[in-house]
This record gives structure tokens, C-alpha cells and sequence, in this order.
């Protein structure tokens, strides 16, 4: 366990804050997953890299981590406010395909995209249509404490039976109903009201729909986290993050929906990242169909897909990220930078061990733990690979910094390792040099430079570059 005090930002109280879990050593951390009727955009994919980061920073701090997501297959409409289409059934209209493939098909791509990231999977993945009877049940007690109406589409939830609505969200009351009346529903009580169960149209088939004690219907989208969440977490209602953009309602209406449902409090720390935004400052947003996938904006052109983990590493998660092809070009290089250090102090090491230096630990743990500082814990890891401390002791510590950076440095030596005959005249060459036997050293590289690479001493010791 690490001793040092890990502060995280917390919405719901808007300050830093100590994260203390509520079991000992066990955190439970929630993360709404992907809507999967299309690709995740990069946008997406930004929230998901602070939310590893996260539980990387967790797990460093020596906690162990439960962590749930869940991926929403059914039920998310393309109005906020609980008109429009379903998200699923529109994205197989389009495709052609039914619902259940779309869904099928966009959580592998999504599953194939966090796996290119390094982000580790959750220990439970959810799926909004396995959970249907648990938010049933939720639905039922919110009609038996009396926080539900009925209208002519659906089961509703009114937010005015909930004395603390606007609790995370901070916003002003009269201001949200007035913004709410831009897609008004006559038969709700309330503008921010909220649908729990949406009632199949009388004489429409849709391909996904269940029977309910209310009729045939669907689940309306925020019920699933709230049921998920208090169903695999119970006890441990630690952590739930997301996106900037679910403050306002998605999370607002878990609140509401779970405290009112249990008289308990429902997570004690919300956490969320900020957008990615393209130049001109305009997010980007799957319904825009503006979006990068990592898929054509990475992969197809070549580039390694930790270079966007990187390149998410330079701005920290709640601020906005401006995405361009110079700052990919700037991470490019800057990742590349890094791994060449690591290959450097890899072969300065040659296969010697050492401990992971304390004090450059605590500087970078430091960081991470003021609120997930990755930018200034980056600077700590530059700091410390040109410090004067021994390769094998920078070796060892970058090795431990990886493990919440998740760039796989522990590969970069693989990918370049040097040829056996120029190890060997490398090795042969430091021992020269830590006898001062400066002729035998000379030897050794022109010996070197004719196998095609370039010795650089320089103050933190010995390079090799290939030409
Ligand atoms: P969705 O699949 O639309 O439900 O979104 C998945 C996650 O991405 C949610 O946590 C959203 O809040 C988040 N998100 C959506 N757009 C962006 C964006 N442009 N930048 C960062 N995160 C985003
Ligand atoms: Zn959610």
C-alpha cells in the first residue's frame, strides 16, 4: 500500500478530494461503456484512456480494483430527453443488419480498439439486454415507494419526488426546464422527468423488446447502469466516471433513480473526462458523424496506436484535448523519443538489475496521485532519464512507471534489440571505459561503426544508434 494520499476531483462536490474506498483494499469502480450501433471515435476512446489511467493509478497505489462496465445494446435513443429513435435500431437500418448483429459487431470492434490502447479490461463486462429483469426490478421498486407515473409511452420517473435532483449536475433548475422545452413531452410532468421503460409502439415489432408488469417494452438507457452497478458492486460504490457530457442527465438521473430506489447514497466519487475536441474547438461526437475511428486515424495510416495514448498523456483528462494531425505528429515523436531512452538504458543495463529508485517513485507518485497529473508525472519520467542515476537503476524505474502508463516499454527492447556481435562490443567497450583503457575503448568503436552503428557518449552514458 502506498502511504501517500491519492486525491482525485470529485463532480459531485467539485474540489479534490482523499479517496478513501469504502472496503479496506477493494475499489469499486463503474465506467459507462460504449452505445455499440457504431464504431467508438477517438473522442470516446480519450475517456476511456483516462478511466485505464485511473485504475492503473489505483492499482499502483496497491489497491486491488474491481471494475464493472457495461456496454448499452439496447435503449439509448438520439434525443436526450427520451424521444427519437433507438440508437441500435437505427445503426441496423442502416446496415442491414438486425439489431442483435450490430450489437454483436460493435463491441468486438470496440473490445479490439481498447485492446490496441493497452487499457485493461474490466473484470466484468455487462450487456445492457442480460440485465433486463434486474432494472425491472429496480423499476418496480421506484413504482412501489411511489417515484414513477405512467403516460401514454412509457414508465416515467418523477424528479421532483427527488428532493436533491441537481446535486451533481449544480445546475439551476428553472434554467434545465427551460432547456428541456426544446423537446417537450406534453404528457411529462416534469421537463427533466425521465423514461424507466418505454412501451414498444402498439403496432410496430421491434427486434428488441421484452415483457415488463407495465407491457412489451425496452429499458430506458440510464436504468441498466444504475442496476448493474448496485448489482455487481453493492457494498463498494466507490468510483463511476464517464464522459463531460453525462453530468447533466445520465448521471444526474442514476443518482436520482438509485437513491431513491435504496435511501442510500449511490457512489461517493464521480469522475469525468473531458472532450476531445477537433480544430475550431468543436467536439467530436458520433451523432455528428464527424469522427476519427483509431482504426483509419491510427492503424490504417500506419501509426501505433499508443501513440494516441501518448498523445492523451500531454493534456490532463479535465481539461479539453485538441486533436491535430501536428499534436499526433508531436506524440509520434515524442513516444518514439521514449522508447529510444528505454532501448539506451536497456542496453546500459546489460541484463544488470537494480531497484527501483525511491525517490524518483515518490516524485512520480507524487503526480499521479494530485488529481492524475499525467502531464507533469511525464516530466518526472524525463527527469528521471537524464538524471546521473545508473541504467539499470533508470531501467528498473521506468519499467514500475509503465505499469500506469501502459506504453509497453518492457517491449522496446525486443522490437530493437541490437545484434549479438554488436552487444558484445558494446559490453566490451563499457568495461573498456570503466578500466579508462581509452585506446581499447577507440578500437571498439570504429569496431562498432563498421557493424553500421554509432557510439554517442554523452553524460548519461554510453548511446548506440544505428545508422
Ligand atoms: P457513448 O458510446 O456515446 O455512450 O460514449 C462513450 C463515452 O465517451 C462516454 O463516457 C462519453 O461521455 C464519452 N465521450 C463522448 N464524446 C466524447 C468526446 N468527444 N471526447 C471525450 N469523451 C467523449
Ligand atoms: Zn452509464
Amino acid at each position: 500500500m502506498s502511504f501517500m494520499k491519492l486525491l482525485l476531483y470529485n463532480s459531485l462536490n467539485r474540489r479534490k478530494e482523499e479517496f478513501i474506498p469504502t472496503q479496506k483494499q477493494q475499489v469499486g469502480l463503474y465506467t459507462c461503456g460504449p452505445t455499440v450501433y457504431n464504431f467508438a471515435h477517438i473522442g470516446n476512446l480519450r475517456t476511456y484512456i483516462f478511466e485505464d489511467i485511473l485504475k492503473r493509478v489505483l492499482l499502483y497505489n496497491g489497491y486491488r480494483v474491481k471494475h464493472v462496465m457495461n456496454i448499452t445494446d439496447v435503449g439509448h435513443l438520439t434525443g436526450d430527453r427520451d424521444m427519437g429513435e433507438d440508437k441500435m435500431e437505427k445503426g441496423a437500418a442502416r446496415e442491414g443488419r438486425s439489431a442483435w448483429e450490430i450489437a454483436e459487431f460493435y463491441t468486438r470492434a470496440f473490445k479490439a480498439d481498447i485492446a490496441r490502447l493497452n487499457i485493461i479490461e474490466p473484470d466484468i463486462w455487462v450487456k445492457a439486454t442480460d440485465t433486463i429483469e434486474d432494472q425491472i426490478t429496480l423499476i418496480q421498486t421506484l413504482e412501489e415507494k411511489g417515484y414513477t407515473y405512467q403516460t401514454g409511452d412509457g414508465i416515467y420517473f418523477d424528479t421532483s419526488k427527488f428532493a436533491d435532483y441537481t446535486k451533481l449536475s449544480h445546475q439551476n433548475i428553472e434554467s434545465l426546464q427551460e432547456g428541456a422545452r426544446v423537446e417537450k413531452n406534453p404528457e411529462k410532468r416534469n421537463p427533466t422527468d425521465f423514461a424507466l421503460w418505454k412501451f414498444s409502439p402498439k403496432d410496430v415489432r421491434r427486434q428488441m423488446e421484452w415483457n415488463s408488469p407495465w407491457g412489451i417494452g425496452f429499458p430506458g438507457w440510464h436504468i441498466e447502469c444504475s442496476a448493474m452497478s448496485m448489482k455487481f458492486l453493492d457494498n463498494q460504490l466507490d468510483i463511476h466516471c464517464g464522459g463531460t457530457d453525462h453530468i447533466d442527465v445520465h448521471h444526474t438521473n442514476e443518482i436520482a433513480q438509485s437513491e431513491a430506489a435504496t435511501g442510500k447514497k449511490f457512489f461517493n466519487f464521480w469522475m469525468h473526462g473531458a472532450f476531445l475536441i477537433i480544430a475550431g474547438g468543436k467536439k467530436m461526437a458520433k451523432s455528428e458523424e464527424n469522427f476519427l475511428t483509431l482504426e483509419n486515424a491510427f492503424v490504417k495510416a500506419g501509426i501505433n496506436p499508443l501513440v494516441y495514448r501518448f498523445a492523451a498523456f500531454q493534456t490532463h483528462y479535465r481539461k479539453p484535448m485538441e486533436y491535430s494531425s501536428e499534436s499526433v505528429q508531436a506524440a509520434r515523436n515524442g513516444l518514439q523519443h521514449l522508447q529510444n531512452q528505454v532501448r539506451q538504458v536497456t542496453q546500459g543495463a546489460a541484463g544488470r538489475t537494480a531497484a527501483v529508485n525511491e525517490a524518483f517513485k515518490s516524485k512520480f507518485l507524487a503526480e499521479i496521485n494530485d488529481d492524475l497529473s499525467m502531464p507533469r508525472a511525464m516530466a518526472v519520467v524525463q527527469e528521471m532519464l537524464k538524471s546521473t542515476m545508473a541504467d539499470a537503476e533508470k531501467l528498473a524505474t521506468i519499467l514500475s512507471f509503465d505499469t500506469v502508463l501502459g506504453l509497453e516499454l518492457d517491449q522496446v527492447d525486443k522490437t530493437g534489440a541490437l545484434p549479438p556481435a554488436v552487444q558484445k562490443l558494446f559490453e566490451d567497450r563499457q568495461a573498456a571505459r570503466s578500466a579508462k583503457d581509452w585506446t581499447a575503448s577507440d578500437r571498439l568503436r570504429d569496431a562498432i561503426q563498421e557493424l553500421g552503428y554509432t557510439v554517442q557518449d554523452t553524460k548519461e552514458g554510453m548511446k548506440i544508434i544505428k545508422n
